[in-house]
């Protein structure tokens, strides 16, 4: 058996701020088996639900040192749905209300990781063979391990897996953070973490030291081997690359099913789309928008942030007024992109729409209301937006990039390359085309989308081929 310790900042139900949530909630359980021993261990964030706090179990304190610091930690466990959770306790860094975005986050996220490794010596009967770190908030800890650790046997084989869930994020602190932080002066960690004069950048840390890395699809994998989206850090991946593997993340059906969503007025399955239409009409209602069935309704539902595209979008606004379509955005984010579509839905009510609220509720109604879902990101690591339209029977419209590239094709959704409003609006013009005059194609492109398996099943499989391989 190959026993994994998957150490996140954020899972699903217990703390989620995004994607990152969503994939160390799902990825766990759809890895574990006889053969695959997989357990998690996450700071236990004030943020957290009573109702979990109050099912863990204490196992033990003990010391972390960072630097001159001698730091409490509690250990705590949890078995949530078949997956053992560990907690790490310490009020001074984890009672606060914000998850990330803290003064001292370089501090915080450096004790979470120095404490994993810690724990081990303190957990009776369990040392992984492999920990698998996510995102630049356990970025460090493979350092440590190798920096710190390697005169004490157990701790001396585990192996390390990184997995990159977006590279825009590296954890960038002044680099005396290395040495009164992390404790690592005089080790080759104190070059190895320098990305710009100055500054010591976690992410690199990771990508440097762990023994494998992955990013969450095979597109994104390769592109960030290109100055364009390596975000400064292409050399190492290309310096790598037999070490980085992509492997795209998938959704969880048992929350997206428009055949038993809880959110919406009408369930529906792929033999039975007419009743998609009577869920487009009810969210037309609830959105203010002209109740029609014959024009189409573009949605976005999304971070409104630069990352995402969405100056595209902004551009081309005064063209959309003049065409036959709708467009609702449920975002939050950039003020000049909230400000943008609210401008637009005041304008036209009948034609815009803007939520600008965190609303899960409706982004189901809009899933399943909805003929286009939009995501023309400048680039886009995974991307969940696009899979679970297309179970939802909605065609993506996508640019081609990460995981957007590897799950929409021309059979199922549109697309465009350049990174240019003209090349959107071309590609809304097809989408509009067959919207118009091929109806019968429409409906086969819904089916073939509703079809295809998004699951974690196909990941899970490649995640457990990896940790097979590092055990070799
Ligand atoms: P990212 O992780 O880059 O934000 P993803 O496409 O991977 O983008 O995941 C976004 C998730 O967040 C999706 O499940 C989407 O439905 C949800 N989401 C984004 N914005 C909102 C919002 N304003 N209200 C409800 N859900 C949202």
């Amino acid at each position: 058996m190959i026993k994994i310790l998957f150490a996140a900042f954020e899972a699903d139900p217990f703390v989620k701020t995004g994607g990152l949530g969503d994939v160390a909630g799902s990825l766990p359980g759809a890895v574990a088996s006889s053969a695959y021993d997989i357990r998690v261990v996450l700071p236990k964030l004030s943020v957290i639900p009573e109702k979990f706090v109050k099912k863990m179990e204490f196992i033990t304190t003990f010391s972390v040192p960072l630097c001159w610091r001698k730091q409490h930690c509690g250990l705590f466990r949890l078995k949530h749905k078949g997956i053992v959770y560990y907690f790490l306790d310490n009020e001074y860094y984890f009672k606060r209300d914000r998850v990330y975005g803290e003064y001292d986050d370089a501090e915080r996220v450096a004790f979470f990781s120095k404490a994993v490794v810690e724990s081990l010596l303190h957990m009776e009967d369990y040392v992984p063979d492999i920990i698998h770190c996510n995102d630049w908030h356990t970025a460090i800890l493979p350092v440590f391990l190798r920096e710190q650790f390697m005169q004490i046997p157990d701790l001396a084989k585990i192996k390390t897996i990184f997995t990159i869930h977006n590279l825009q994020f590296q954890g960038k602190f002044p680099s005396s953070v290395i040495s009164d932080v992390c404790g690592l002066y005089n080790t080759p960690a104190e070059t190895q973490l320098i990305s710009d004069p100055g500054t010591a950048n976690f992410l690199q840390g990771a990508a440097i030291y762990s023994d494998a890395i992955t990013a969450v699809s095979p597109t994104y994998a390769q592109e960030i081997c290109t100055p364009y989206y390596g975000e400064g850090l292409n050399w190492i991946f290309n310096k790598r690359s037999d070490s980085l593997y992509g492997i795209l993340n998938g959704i969880d059906y048992k929350v997206w099913d428009p055949a038993s969503d809880k959110f919406l007025p009408v369930n529906y399955k792929e033999d039975s789309l007419a009743k998609k239409m009577e869920n487009k009409l009810l969210l037309q209602k609830e959105l203010g928008l002209k109740e029609d069935p014959d024009i189409p309704l573009f949605v976005i539902i999304s971070r409104l942030t630069e990352q995402k595209g969405l100056d595209l979008v902004m551009h081309l606004l005064p063209k959309l007024e003049e065409l036959p379509l709708q467009l609702a955005v449920l975002g939050v984010g950039e003020y000049h992109f909230e400000e943008a579509f609210s401008y637009y839905a005041h304008k036209h009510p009948e034609k815009f729409a803007a939520e600008i609220r965190f609303d899960n509720g409706l982004s189901h109604r809009m899933y399943a209301g909805a003929d286009v879902m939009l995501v023309p990101s400048r680039f886009e690591p995974c991307g969940l937006t696009q899979m679970i339209a297309m179970h939802y029977g909605t065609l993506p419209l996508v640019r081609e990039t990460g995981g957007l590239k590897d799950t929409v094709d021309s059979s199922k959704g549109f697309s465009f390359e350049a990174y240019e409003p003209e090349a959107l609006l071309d590609a809304i013009n097809t989408a509009l085309d067959v919207w118009n005059d091929h109806k019968r194609k429409w409906v086969t492109m819904q089916k073939k989308g509703m079809a295809q398996d998004f699951s974690w099943k196909a990941s899970a499989k490649e995640y457990r081929k990896l940790y097979s391989n590092l055990m070799k």
